[in-house]
Formats: C-alpha cells, structure tokens, sequence
C-alpha cells in the first residue's frame, strides 16, 4: 500500500468518526501550514487536530491532567497509535531531546 493510499484512508476514517470537528478546522493539505515532511511541533498540531487535546486525558506516567501529546519512541513517527498523553513535567523528563527544547524556547520567546 503507498503512502499516499494510506494518508487517504486515515483521512476517511477520521471524517467517519469525527466529521462535525474536523469541518469546523483546517484540513490536510489545503491548511496553510501543512508540510510534507513536518517537524516535530508541526506533527503534534497535527495530532490535536486527530487525537483531541492531550488534556482531555490523563498523564500515563502520573495520572495527573495531560499536556501533550508524546512519543513512545521519542521520534518522529506518522503513527497515532505511538503518541501518549502526558503532563508537561513528565513530558520532558520523558521525551525533550536538546534539539527539541531550543525549539521550544524558541517557539516560547515568539508568543
Ligand atoms: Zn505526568
């Protein structure tokens, strides 16, 4: 199956279980910030848009409210299924690689 089928029928799948939501946001590839190849804050955009918020869920590590959407390879995968929702403090003693934080900073001093 090619990459492209795929994409097409995780799209579809997630009008059938979601339609009134994800009409009411941008979608896929006409969003003005959808990439090819996103980076890692861009795929966890893309998850809220797929998976909700992360504090709709609690934290897998504490049990607290969750923050974020983390993953369980700490890579970069396309796979829903490899995300966890965790509180922000677990979060980064879990999964923030150096390159991840300077983002992050980074992306904190803009707003
Ligand atoms: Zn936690």
């Amino acid at each position: 199956m090619s990459e492209e089928t795929k994409k097409k029928m995780s799209i579809s799948a997630l009008k059938r279980d979601n339609t009134k939501r994800i009409n009411s946001l941008p979608r896929g590839e006409n969003h003005h910030t959808w990439k090819k190849n996103p980076d890692h804050l861009t795929f966890h955009k893309r998850i809220y848009r797929k998976l909700g918020k992360a504090s709709q869920h609690k934290c897998v590590d504490c049990s607290k409210q969750a923050k974020d959407w983390s993953n369980k390879k700490r890579i970069l995968t396309q796979k829903m299924e490899d995300y966890e929702p965790r509180c922000r403090s677990c979060h980064m003693k879990y999964d923030m690689t150096d390159s991840w934080k300077k983002k992050i900073i980074k992306n904190l001093k803009r707003n």
